[in-house]
């Protein structure tokens, strides 16, 4: 039996994971968190809001799916890093936030890190077992999102609504908005940085509209693997809670002879400036990944308020980037401290742009 915690139950991630733990009589929810809505009964210990760390040290969980959006669920993240109990990670803005002081804490607790991500899922299985000096890099793929083929101009008055008709994924409103502007593969950028250690020159993002390669990786031989699957994140979920196990899933294999089409192509840089901005503070390091995710939050949260303008996204992110100095935090306290910062000259930058 492996004993599951489940953070950010009620989301998309979690109520697929939900699923994924009914069909397998292998997991056993121990413990089930969610944001705001009420979910008792889920579990034998659950917890609505508040510090998400008391509910796990109750729950002694062997694996901590952390399904939380947002930089909320830093502190499951680091809780289970630093005690080397397995973490399933769908909660990318942990990692992209925390980066360095997150890696320190796996090296220290010595657990497993299973990426839930499609993409860093696909990457962790083209990259287990391989010698570091084999591979030549690692290409991500993006759908999109909804405005692929837009120039800038045409994204000027996008609706929320618009931006949340994500064509291949279903998924929560946070990250489908960052789908549609690109900054979610930036994120992921980032992410995969932290995961697999390598430098951001080797991890190149394609678009890729059928979403069915998750990842590809280039080996020094002048081979590629890629890892192909319907979009459908029970399949990462199922992979993260089974390991290394590999548990059977309902989903029906792909269907080569049916027709399928691959199709790649550059992101535009000019329509969706999130992606180069994500790289651009990967890059630069120290704190900037952390100071770029808490403007996303801020500036996300105002577009699907109806304050902001779509372009009011990557605007408020560049600028609140350009304003703050982005030195290494020491520790959780420095970089819940720099959070808190980016949020605060975000927020200001907003009501600005705004007005
Ligand atoms: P969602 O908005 O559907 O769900 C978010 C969940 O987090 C909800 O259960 C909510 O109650 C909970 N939550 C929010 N704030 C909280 C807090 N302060 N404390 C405790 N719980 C809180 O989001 P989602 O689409 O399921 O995405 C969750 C995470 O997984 C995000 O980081 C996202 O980037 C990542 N992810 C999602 C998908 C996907 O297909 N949905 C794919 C890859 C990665
Ligand atoms: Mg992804």
């Amino acid at each position: 039996m492996k004993r599951i915690a489940l953070l950010g139950a009620t989301g998309s991630i979690g109520r697929q994971a939900l699923e994924v733990v009914e069909e397998h009589p292998e997991l056993e929810l121990v413990a089930a968190a969610s944001g705001s809505r009420p979910i008792d009964g889920l579990a034998p210990l659950t917890q609505v809001g508040g510090d998400l760390t008391g509910l796990l040290d109750r729950a002694e969980p062997d694996v901590v799916l952390n399904a939380v959006v947002g930089f909320a669920g830093l502190p499951a993240t680091f809780w289970a890093l630093e005690r080397g109990v397995d973490l399933a990670l769908a909660n990318k803005e942990s990692l992209v936030a925390g980066g360095d002081l997150a890696v320190a804490a796996w090296e220290r607790g010595g657990g497993r890190l299973l990426p839930v991500d499609s993409e860093h899922s696909a990457a962790h299985q083209l990259l287990e077992g391989r010698a570091r000096e084999t591979v030549h890099s690692l290409v991500l793929t993006a759908s999109g999102g909804p405005f692929r083929g837009r120039r800038r101009v045409d994204l000027a008055e996008v609706r929320p609504a618009e931006a949340l008709a994500h064509p291949t994924w279903s998924m929560g409103p946070k990250i489908t908005t960052d789908s549609a502007t690109l900054m979610n593969k930036g994120l992921e950028l980032i992410e995969a940085h932290f995961l697999f250690g390598l430098p951001y020159e080797e991890i190149e993002v394609v678009v890729h509209p059928s979403s069915v390669v998750h990842a590809l990786v280039r080996l020094r031989d002048g081979a590629s693997l890629a890892h192909l699957g319907y979009p459908d994140m029970r399949v990462p979920i199922s992979y993260a809670l089974t390991y290394p196990e590999r548990s059977a899933t309902p989903i029906e294999p792909l269907d080569l002879a049916a027709g399928l089409i691959l199709e790649f192509g550059p992101p535009d840089d000019e329509a969706f400036p999130c992606l180069s901005l994500a790289r651009a503070a990967g890059e630069s390091g120290g704190t900037a990944p952390c100071v770029l995710n808490a403007a996303n939050e801020v500036a996300v949260a105002a577009f699907l308020d109806g304050e902001l303008p779509f372009l009011g996204i990557s605007d408020v992110v560049e600028r609140t980037l350009a304003q703050l100095e982005c030195p290494p935090a020491r520790d959780l306290d420095e970089l819940v401290a720099m959070d808190a910062e980016a949020r605060r000259t975000a927020s200001a930058l907003t009501r600005q742009l705004v007005h």
